[in-house]
C-alpha cells in the first residue's frame, strides 16, 4: 500500500533543511501528490540557495523512494525569486541558441546541453491537432536528416504515450537522470511515461514549472539538431516557463480554419510575441477534406483562414494539413503517418512543412540574435 501524504510528511520531518530547521517547517514544501505508489512534489526555494538545496532534494527523493509502497518518487527543486523582489524582474538577455550550456553562466535561460534548436508547437486551444502535428513534424524533420527529440510538455494531457504506443517507463542513468525513450529514431520524453495515463492530475504553477524544468534538464537528450516541444494548449504557466527556462528558437502555432480557433491562435501568437519568442509560422490543420471515394476536395471549414490570418499577423504560413481519416487512425493507433506511410501523400505534406520550418530556423533572426525575454508580472 502506498503511503499517505501525512505519512510522507512525517518522514520528511526527520530531514533537515540547509539551515538546520525541519524540512517540514522550512516553508518550502508543495502539496504532495501520491498516485498509485508514485509520489511527486516540489521544494520551492530562494533562487540564491538552490545549490545548498540540491543535496537535500536528493536526500528527500531517496528517503521517499525507500518508503514501503512507493514505486517512484520525483522531487523537483523550484527556484523562486528572492524574498521581497516582487514586481517585474529586469529584462534578461537570453543566451545564444547554439552556445553550449556552461557553468557559472550569467542569469537568463541556458540552453539544453547538446540541443541546437528548441521549437515549441502550440495552439490556443485543445483538440486542434497540435500533438498529431508535433509528432508528424518531428518525424518529417527526421526525414530531412536531422537528429530530433520530442518533449511532450502537455503535462495536463500528455499525448506521446498514445501517439507512439509507448508503454514502457524511461530508465534512469546513475539514479538521477532519465534516459529518453527511443521511437522511430526520435528521443522522446513525456510526463505520461512517469504517471498513469488515466490519473487526473491537478498541477499548481510551481509544479508545472518544476516538472518541465526536470524534463528539460534532467533527461539525457544527447545531441539533437532540433527538439520539438508539444506544448499544452493555451497561454498559461507552461508556455511562460518554456520561454523563461530555455532559449526557444521559436514557436509554431497550430490552428484549424474555424474562426474561433483562430481567435485562440491569435492569442497564442500574441503570447509568444509578448515574451519575444519568434513565431516560426502557423500551420492550418484539418484544413480541407479530400473525399476518399471520389478524391474531391471540400473546404468544409472554410479553408484558408489560417493563411489569411498569418498574413494579417505578419507571421509565416507553413502549410495546410488535410482533415483525413488516415491521419486520425494512424495517430490514434500509435502509428504516426509519417513513420508508417512515408511514401504517402500525408508524409509529403508534413515534409514540405518541415522543410519550411528548417529554413525558418536557419533564416535571419533565428539562432543568431537571441530573443530578449521580458516577463510581465
Ligand atoms: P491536440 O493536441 O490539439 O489536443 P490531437 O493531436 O490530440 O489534438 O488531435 C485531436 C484529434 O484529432 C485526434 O483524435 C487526432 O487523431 C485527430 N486529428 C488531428 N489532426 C488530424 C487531421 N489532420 N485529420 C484527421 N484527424 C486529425
Amino acid at each position: 500500500m502506498a503511503p499517505t501524504k501525512d505519512q510522507i510528511r512525517e518522514r520528511l520531518a526527520s530531514i533537515a533543511a540547509p539551515g538546520g530547521a525541519k524540512l517540514t517547517e522550512a516553508g518550502v514544501l508543495s502539496d504532495i501528490m501520491v498516485t498509485d505508489g508514485k509520489v511527486f512534489f516540489s521544494l520551492s526555494v530562494d533562487a540564491a540557495q538552490v545549490k545548498a538545496w540540491e543535496g537535500v532534494r536528493k536526500e528527500v527523493e531517496d528517503a521517499v523512494k525507500a518508503m514501503p509502497g512507493v514505486t517512484s518518487a520525483m522531487v523537483a527543486l523550484t527556484a523562486e525569486r528572492a524574498g521581497g523582489a516582487r514586481g517585474a524582474p529586469p529584462p534578461q538577455p537570453a543566451r545564444p541558441q547554439h552556445e553550449p550550456h556552461g557553468h557559472g553562466a550569467p542569469a537568463g535561460p541556458a540552453g539544453v546541453p547538446g540541443v541546437k534548436s528548441i521549437i515549441a508547437v502550440a495552439s490556443g486551444k485543445g483538440g486542434v491537432g497540435k500533438s498529431t502535428t508535433s509528432i508528424n513534424l518531428a518525424l518529417a524533420l527526421r526525414d530531412l536528416g536531422l537528429k530530433v527529440g520530442v518533449l511532450d510538455a502537455d503535462i495536463y494531457g500528455p499525448s506521446m504515450p498514445k501517439l507512439l504506443a509507448i508503454r514502457e517507463k524511461p530508465q534512469t542513468i546513475g539514479g538521477t537522470r532519465l534516459k529518453p525513450i527511443s521511437r522511430y529514431d526520435l528521443a522522446v520524453m513525456s510526463i505520461g511515461f512517469l504517471i498513469e495515463e488515466e490519473t487526473p492530475m491537478i498541477w499548481r504553477g510551481p509544479m508545472v514549472m518544476s516538472a518541465l524544468t526536470q524534463m528539460l534538464r534532467e533527461v539525457e537528450w544527447g545531441n539533437l539538431d532540433v527538439m520539438v516541444v508539444d506544448m499544452p494548449p493555451g497561454t498559461g504557466d507552461a508556455q511562460l516557463t518554456m520561454a523563461q527556462q530555455v532559449p526557444l528558437a521559436g514557436a509554431v502555432i497550430v490552428s484549424t480554419p474555424q474562426d474561433l480557433a483562430l481567435i485562440d491562435a491569435r492569442r497564442g501568437v500574441a503570447m509568444f510575441k509578448r515574451v519575444n519568442v519568434p513565431i516560426l509560422g502557423v500551420i492550418e490543420n484539418m484544413s480541407y477534406f479530400v473525399c476518399p471515394e471520389c478524391g474531391t476536395r471540400s473546404d468544409i471549414f472554410g479553408h484558408g483562414g489560417a493563411k489569411h490570418e498569418a498574413e494579417r499577423l505578419k507571421v509565416p504560413f507553413l502549410g495546410a494539413v488535410p482533415l483525413d481519416m488516415t491521419i486520425r487512425e494512424t495517430s490514434d493507433a500509435g502509428l504516426p503517418v509519417v513513420a508508417t506511410q512515408p511514401d504517402g501523400p500525408h508524409a509529403r505534406v508534413y515534409r514540405d512543412i518541415a522543410q519550411k520550418l528548417r529554413d525558418a530556423l536557419a533564416g535571419p533572426g533565428a539562432g543568431r540574435a537571441a530573443p530578449k525575454i521580458v516577463i510581465e508580472a
